[in-house]
């Protein structure tokens, strides 16, 4: 690896570091993000943690925490483009397109510091001095580990650097049931088990911490809003900003509402979309070989993985899901095929 001697000397003597994840972070952008921080913290450097937006509450016990910038004010985006101008490193975790970052992105692109991307979507940008990128790696979190120790610093591994990773790495494959759990991802979460990760501590504070009121908008969407396509083994969910505000919805309580879709038998692409007031987002999954990156790409300003994709679109809802039905012919073939 090219850029691995030039890193170790940059991380060499303290230096200030910014690290940079995706708007709405999930638990890997998050956890790679902490983990990253909170070894550097131990390095010696100044590091600070800069998420472009808020952040949902199940993630807001991780280890590290107070080093995340979580834009939500006019004011805290000015601290952003000060830490960023300053920089002398800028670590980009867990996304490979500019985009991905909101009003983050042009202080990114401007920025004099060296800039590390570390990433495992499809499709990545070059914005970057130094690339650690690998598609067939279920998280970002396994990518820092790994780097972890190319950079030599395995003796600075704690439990809290393998708390956050084992974050990520539990989340990005769903439990490890989704088809890029390998071998590799097993031995990862072993050894950050050995480190004193603790499962069933993080399973808890990410999947069974629910508000009532969380629980009762699944329900609401389940019973309410989802529709199944048969023709094309399609099933899709929207919701209003008047529905998600009848339930108090927060940041991340429409997380993991993609995944029912796909859970019907015979269902091979599962879609939600709803409002999040500046613009309607989208969430893909599918099953085997249909691919949802070309989808969102080609249609919703988006991407990420085969079978788990994002987007977004300036339309209304209803215009949005319009839009998705009227492409759906496009796609017929490779839906129905078996
Ligand atoms: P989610 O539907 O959970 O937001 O995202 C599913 C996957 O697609 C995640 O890996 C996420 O990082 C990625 N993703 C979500 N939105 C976008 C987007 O707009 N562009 C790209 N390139 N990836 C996205
Ligand atoms: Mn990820």
């Amino acid at each position: 690896m090219t850029y691995l001697s030039a890193l170790k000397t940059l991380l060499d003597s303290p230096k200030r570091v910014v690290i940079v994840t995706h708007f709405k972070p999930d638990a890997d952008a998050l956890g790679s993000s902490l983990g990253l921080a909170n070894l550097l913290v131990k390095k010696g450097h100044n590091v600070s943690v800069i998420s472009p937006s808020d952040y949902p509450d199940f993630l807001a016990w991780m280890p590290g925490k107070e080093l995340v910038l979580a834009i939500s004010t006019r004011a805290a985006e000015q601290k952003a483009a000060e830490l960023v101008a300053q920089a002398e490193v800028i670590f980009c975790l867990d996304f490979s397109s500019l985009k991905r970052i909101h009003e983050v992105g042009p202080m990114v692109a401007n920025a004099k510091g060296t800039k590390i991307m570390v990433d495992h979507h499809l499709e990545p940008e070059d914005f970057a001095a130094m690339k650690k990128w690998d598609v067939a790696s279920a998280s970002t979190a396994q990518l820092i580990f790994d780097l972890i120790y190319e950079l030599g610093d395995q003796h600075l591994m704690d439990a809290n650097i393998a708390t956050c990773l084992y974050a990520g790495l539990m989340t990005d494959t769903g439990g490890f049931r989704h088809n890029n759990t390998t071998k590799r991802e097993f031995e990862v979460a072993s050894e950050l088990v050995r480190f004193g990760a603790q499962p069933s501590e993080v399973a808890k504070q990410i999947y069974d911490t629910n508000s009532l009121e969380r629980l009762r908008l699944t329900g609401y969407a389940l019973s309410e809003k989802l529709v199944v396509l048969s023709e094309y083994h399609t099933a899709y969910m929207t919701l209003t900003r008047a529905e998600l505000s009848k339930f108090g919805a927060q940041t991340g309580d429409t997380e993991g509402l993609v995944n029912y879709g796909l859970s019907i038998k015979g269902i091979k692409m599962a879609v939600l979309m709803y409002d999040r007031g500046e613009e309607i987002k989208l969430s893909f999954r599918s099953l085997s070989d249909f691919d949802v990156n070309a989808l969102a790409r080609k249609h919703f300003e988006g991407g990420g993985h085969k079978n788990a994709s994002g987007g977004q679109s300036k339309l209304s809802l209803e215009a949005t899901l319009q839009k998705f039905l009227s492409i759906l012919p496009e796609y017929k073939s490779e839906l129905t095929r078996i």
